[in-house]
């Protein structure tokens, strides 16, 4: 294996990308850099997302640059805004060293006026989504006279979403002198037939074998009725207390409809589909990168260029149309060498498409079984008791307190401590599965292999909502939108005010005023807590409301409020 300085990177950017933590090179880029350093060949590479082709393409690129030249020398075409924010940062990280050089992103959806301003300055790369620079050239607003190097990212993608007319209107407008690579995870006949009309000879590289499947990625599929598939999905997140994943449906409206329903379950979810407006879509996006958010519900446009390095999971809430989809949905997860688990909640009727996914990834999908409600449990137990490990203790802090605390509790001994700790936690879940019926698994076996359900889900269905409330309180506070509050500032401000420690659900702000329920032993002292609060000239005041005037039909929303916890 090659060192940076062996590949020939220069000073200012070694510097760069070693403050990066970048130590060895990656193998797309051991192939990709000598060759845009040393040689003119054009390069086709086959090399999924998250193998570090930015860095591959970028550093020599950067290094070829001309910085008393103030026209763009370098066109990199990207389909997505987000693509495109993210490879300008990327080269602008790995440039930062050398003074004066300018690298511009172009992309719909932000002000073209200002994109020609800063192009008017003068600028060394330009970053572009083929849209945008359509327009910019109609305008007369862009002199692509001076590319040298033109990089396709995610060509597929690009041709996926309909760009195949503007690439070849923008390849009409380059110079005939240039030198042309092309980044694809995927090599569908639209990138061949880009290859030989507008590449000479160009040399192909291959990271891992062609179409190979990620060998990092777990791939399992679950085969359930498609009227369990909701209750399917939830229990496979509840057995994955730390699970950091999308889950990606197929249309806006399925995903709108999960989303709301697992945010109305108490998991920590959102929706990312285009009926959003672009300022929502960031917003949503922010949030997940920085981890407030555990699920991220996304058809599969929208979660384009989303870059999240160490998602754990990728959820196919039924499969996608075609084989290429689920090569991108699962490339999403098992990144940068980490490992990953791709799930597909999918229909018997689907076995076939299992089976096409197969031959393409090369790899067998493992058969799951939806965990039973005790599988859950024992799971989430044995997470809880990690935390009770892992967790910090202030000793400083505690001291004073803990003579009180040794004698109140010191009529029960440890194993008695213990269980009763574990029950605070877990008794209201418990009851929960002890009411519900597990999951039938459709199996691809003969019929009297399949597996049988313990308890209809349906009858447990009545026994669970007179369950579903038991022990907990509806607040109403005197803020709402109105005041500026959303979900995330009013459980900030709950935390903040009551010192953390509460679990909060079922959370709906409204105009004037904002609902939520908490565990009955807590509510005095959230009551009590808030009593001292002003805004402005309003004191706040936060009240319990009378369960007449509850909503019905909640069901049971296990324990998210710890994956909360942690965030406020
Ligand atoms: P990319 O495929 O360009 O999106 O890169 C995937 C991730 O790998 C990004 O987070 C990069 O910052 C990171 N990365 C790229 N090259 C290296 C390297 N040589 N060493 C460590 N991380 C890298």
């Amino acid at each position: 294996m090659k060192t940076f300085e062996e590949l020939r990177i220069a000073e200012p950017i070694l510097r760069a990308i070693q403050e990066l933590g970048y130590e060895v090179p990656m193998p797309v880029q051991e192939e990709v850099i000598p060759i845009l350093l040393e040689g003119n060949d054009d390069v086709i590479a086959l090399a999924q997302t998250g193998t570090g082709k930015t860095a591959a393409y970028g550093l020599p690129l950067l290094q070829r640059v001309v910085v008393e030249n103030t026209y763009p020398q370098v066109l990199i075409l990207c389909p997505t805004r987000e693509l495109c924010l993210q490879i300008a940062d990327d080269l602008k990280d790995y440039s930062k060293y050398i003074t004066r050089l300018k690298v511009l992103p172009v992309y719909g959806g932000s002000s073209i006026e200002s994109q020609i301003n800063m192009l008017q300055k003068g600028v060394h790369i330009l970053v572009a989504t083929p849209g945008r620079l359509m327009d910019l050239m109609r305008r007369k607003k862009v002199d692509l006279s001076g590319v040298g190097n033109v990089v396709l990212d995610e060509a597929d993608e690009m041709l996926d979403m309909g760009f195949s007319e503007s690439i070849n209107a923008i390849f009409e407008a380059l110079p005939a002198e240039r030198h042309t690579l092309l980044f694809s995870a995927t090599m569908p006949k639209g990138i061949a037939a880009i290859a030989k009309q507008y590449m000479y000879e160009p040399k192909e590289i291959v990271i891992g074998r062609k179409n190979e499947g990620n060998q990092n990625i777990r791939d399992i599929y679950y085969m359930v009725r498609a009227q369990d598939k909701y209750v399917a999905l939830k229990r496979i997140v509840d057995y994955y207390p730390n699970i950091y994943g999308i889950v990606f449906c197929r249309t806006r409206k399925e995903t709108q409809e999960i989303a709301d329903k697992l945010i109305r379950d108490g998991y920590n979810a959102d929706a990312l589909h285009g009926e959003l407006s672009q300022s929502q879509r960031d917003y949503v996006m922010q949030k997940f990168r920085i981890r407030h958010l555990q699920l991220l519900v996304a058809t599969d446009v929208a979660a384009r260029g989303l870059d999240v390095d160490d998602l754990t999971h990728v959820i196919n809430y039924g499969l996608p149309d075609d084989v290429e989809s689920y090569t991108h949905r699962r490339g999403r997860t098992g990144r940068a060498g980490k490992t990953g688990i791709s799930i597909c909640i999918c229909h018997v009727r689907e076995k076939r498409k299992i089976r096409d996914i197969e031959s393409v990834i090369n790899k067998k999908f493992e058969a799951g079984k939806v965990p039973t409600g005790k599988e859950v449990c024992t799971k989430q137990l044995f997470n809880f008791m990690d935390e009770i490990e892992r967790v910090k203790v202030d000793e400083e802090e505690i001291a004073d307190l803990m003579p009180q605390i040794f004698r109140k509790l010191d009529w029960l001994d440890k194993e008695d401590i213990i269980k009763r700790i574990v029950s605070l936690e877990f008794n209201r879940m418990i009851e929960y599965y002890k009411n519900n019926g597990d999951i039938k698994v459709l199996s691809d076996e003969p019929k009297s292999k399949k597996v049988k359900t313990e308890v209809p889900a349906k009858k447990a269905k009545a026994k669970k909502e007179t369950d579903s409330n038991n022990g907990y309180t509806h607040l109403r506070i005197n803020l709402g939108g109105i005041d500026g509050l959303g979900q995330d500032s009013l459980i900030k401000l709950v935390y903040q005010q009551v010192g953390g420690g509460i679990r909060m659900r079922r959370i709906e702000v409204k105009k004037l005023y904002s609902t939520f329920d908490v565990q009955n032993a807590e509510v005095e002292r959230i009551i009590n807590s808030f009593r001292v609060l002003q805004v402005g000239n309003r004191k706040v005041s936060v009240e319990a409301v009378p369960s007449g005037q509850k909503r019905k039909g909640r069901r049971f929303e296990h324990s998210k409020g710890k994956g909360r916890k942690k965030k406020y």
